[in-house]
């Protein structure tokens, strides 16, 4: 499977400096042919980035998006308004979304059920928190976010949908996964996909996030059920974020 390199960019970096870590990002990575890369900048900066990376092989995505079409929704965007701009995708349920910002596992799926159906790829993101990891519960809680996060949801094609599965006392911390301990949890993502879409979901990509970095990129991507990365803090710097890309070139082509 082709891995996806996708960096979320987080509310860092202002337009400017978003148009000029997007052009390294293209200069660094924008020859690589054999991984799929994609980087998340904040909303305000989406077209500015886009005038960057249009015409090469880097896609664009948005890091939130509204389930409805437009409306008395202040402060959001919908997926025709991304589209706009020239996303293909967008993170969807990120653990800091679901602990600041209230959401749950039902507005997770309306989200996804409406970038799904308005052609926009949701990168879907479930993962426990160390509290549920150590009292045993990490597979429970995986196995509910994500059948509530895709339940109704219609997909036509494996590439429609990404799953990141990222463990939330992983993210920003430093402290990574076990490839072990991802791949346990991969496998279970994979399960529950065939059980949602049959074939495809055999398909559908499932990235591992939290603390992803040039250094441990690699054993991570080995793992049968790791099919790319969801990179915070080190898609900041466009050679760390390379050094990952390749990273995944290499493990591809090996
Ligand atoms: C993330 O927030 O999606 C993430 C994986 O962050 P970091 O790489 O900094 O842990």
């Amino acid at each position: 499977m082709r891995f996806l390199i996708a960096g979320n960019w987080k509310m860092n970096t202002d337009r400017h400096a978003a148009a000029v870590l997007a052009a390294g990002v293209v200069e660094a990575s924008g020859g690589v042919s054999e991984v799929d890369v994609v980087i998340c900048p904040p909303a305000i900066s989406l077209d500015a980035v886009f005038g960057e990376i249009h015409g090469t092989s880097v896609k664009m995505g948005a890091q939130n998006v509204h389930s409805a079409d437009s409306g008395a929704f202040t402060g959001e965007v919908s997926v025709e308004m991304l589209k706009s701009v020239g996303c293909r995708y967008v993170i969807v349920g990120h653990s800091e979304r679901r602990e600041y910002f209230c959401e749950t596992d039902e507005s997770v799926n309306a989200k996804v059920k409406q970038a799904v159906a308005h052609g926009l790829v949701p990168i879907v993101c479930v993962g426990e928190k160390l509290s549920e990891r150590d009292s045993g519960r990490a597979s429970d809680v995986v196995t509910r976010q994500v059948n509530a996060g895709l339940a109704d949801v219609k997909i036509s094609a494996a590439d429609e949908l990404v799953l990141a599965y990222e463990p939330v006392w992983a993210i920003g911390t430093g402290r990574t996964a076990s490839p072990e301990q991802a791949q346990e949890i991969h496998a279970l993502i994979r399960k529950l996909l065939v059980e949602h879409f049959g074939d495809a979901g055999k398909d559908v990509r499932i990235l591992y996030g939290g603390s992803m970095k040039p250094a441990n990129a690699a054993d991570l991507l080995q793992q049968t059920d790791v099919n790319g990365g969801l990179i915070g803090g080190a898609s900041l710097v466009a050679d760390q974020f390379d050094a990952i890309v390749r990273a995944a070139v290499d493990v591809s082509t090996d």
